[in-house]
Parts: structure tokens; sequence; C-alpha cells
């Protein structure tokens, strides 16, 4: 039991949530790690959205919307967390969703997906081939979805595959709080932020901007300057412990 006064509430709930999705497969043991490096730079982050990272968003949200065939990755990790706003996301994008995994079963993938469709996602599924160019599981994606795609949403990815679809001349949207991870630095776009608050954001934006607001926020967009921007943060609230 959580006590609710508790001053990490919210951050002891996420935890049980995902060591629960780990004991039911969905969310796998090395997943939790990975969470507790993503916590550590939210610390840094001072556990809020950035002004940089706000941009970031609005900014996939036009990447998004100009796109001839999105598609949302989605792994255990952001499933567990993000299942509804994946579904939200993919309302308003109308980008496909597709479950792409490193520690790939086919009884995880099912259970993945069907933790997306009862949160309202229409997962794009089926039979699923070897073809990205990697040595590990995540190479295996659909001819018709990722493979296809011009631009891919990868919320908590890693770098070999992020790398890869950069190769392929797709944009690549990554979600990580990592500013200084090799997914960060070569997708085409990377958004320093929790992946819970960061979709919502991402969807709205999806709805409200105008096509002159999308054309202009891709026209600017400089990844490098906003993993500046991240670092730059973060280091200012290091040296000066900001609230
Ligand atoms: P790379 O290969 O890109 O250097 P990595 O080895 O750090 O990455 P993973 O272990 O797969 O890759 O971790 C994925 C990344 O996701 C981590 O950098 C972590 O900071 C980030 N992350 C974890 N949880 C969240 C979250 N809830 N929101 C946003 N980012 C997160």
């Amino acid at each position: 039991m959580i006590p609710k006064d508790h001053p990490r509430y919210t951050s002891l709930v996420t935890r049980e949530h995902l060591a629960e999705c780990a004991r039911k497969g969905i969310v796998s043991w090395e997943g939790l790690t990975s969470h507790g490096r993503g916590e550590a730079f939210d610390y840094l982050l001072g556990e809020k959205t950035s002004k940089s990272a706000r941009r970031a968003e609005r900014t996939a949200a036009a990447l998004l919307r100009a796109a001839s065939r999105p598609v949302i990755s989605v792994n255990g990790n952001t499933a567990a967390l993000a299942a509804r706003e994946i579904a939200l996301l993919q309302k308003a994008c109308g980008a496909k969703v597709e479950v792409n995994l490193f520690h790939r079963t086919p009884e995880r993938v099912q259970q993945i997906e069907t933790l997306l469709r009862d949160a309202g996602a229409d997962v794009f599924s089926g039979e699923a081939e070897r073809l990205l160019p990697l040595s590990h599981d995540r190479a295996f994606c659909r001819r018709d979805g990722m493979y296809a795609a011009d631009v891919v949403l990868v919320p908590l990815e890693d770098g070999d595959r992020c790398e890869v679809l950069v190769g392929m001349g797709k944009k690549v949207i990554a979600i990580d709080l990592n500013p200084l991870s090799r997914t960060a630095k070569k997708a085409t776009l990377t958004i320093v932020d929790e992946v819970i608050r960061a979709l919502p954001v991402i969807t709205d934006a999806c709805m409200s901007l105008t096509d002159e607001e999308c054309r202009g926020l891709v026209a600017a967009l400089d990844n490098p300057a906003f993993l500046k921007e991240a670092r730059d943060e973060m280091a200012a609230r290091l040296c000066h412990a900001l609230d």
C-alpha cells in the first residue's frame, strides 16, 4: 500500500504498475532498468515539461500531420505506461500503431496488442518479417507498416533501430528523457520529456496547429539545438538546485 500523502506517490504508483506489468510479461525485466534511467534524467528536468520540449512536441505533431504513412512504434514500457495516450494520439494523427520489441516472443506481442486494443487503439498487426538490417528482434516489422512508413514515432527507443530507420530515409521522432543517448542524437527530432507528459501535448497540437504553424515548425527543426536546450536545462538544475 502506497500512502497517498507520500511525496513520491506518483512515481511509486508508476513503479508498482510497471512491476505488475513485468510479472504479467508485458514489460521485460530489462524494461524496468530503462525506466529507472528515465526517472534519473526526469529528476534533472524537475519532472516537468520544459519550454523546449513543448516546442519539440509541437514540431512532432507538425511532422505527423505532414506524413503520408505515419507509424507509432510501441514497446512494452510504452504500452504499460501510456496505452490510452497512444490511442488518443492515433485518433488525432491517423498513424498506424505497431508493436516492436527487443525481447520479442509471440505471446508478448499478443499481450501488448491486446492491452493497446483495450485502451482504444487500432493496432496494425499480422505477420511481421525480419525487414530491418538489425541482428536482434527489433528487425521484425510489417511491410505495410513500419517498413513503408515515412514518419515513425519511437517512444523509449534503442539507438540501433533509430539509426537504421533514419538510414532508410524515414523521419524518426524519439521520446527519450536522456539527451545523451544514441537515440537522442540519431533521431530527426528528439523530445526530451517523460512519455506520459509528452504524448497528450503532441495530440493536442495535432488537433490545434494551423497548416501554416506546421510548416513553420518543420522549417525551424534543429535537433542539436533541442538537445542542447535539454542539456542546459539539466545542467542549470544540477548547478543551481532550481525548483
Ligand atoms: P541508446 O541505445 O539510445 O543509447 P539506451 O541503451 O539508453 O539507448 P534503453 O535502455 O532501451 O536505451 O532505454 C531507453 C531510453 O528511454 C533511456 O534512455 C531512458 O532514459 C528513456 N526512458 C525510460 N523511461 C522513459 C519515460 N517514461 N519517458 C521518456 N523516456 C524514458
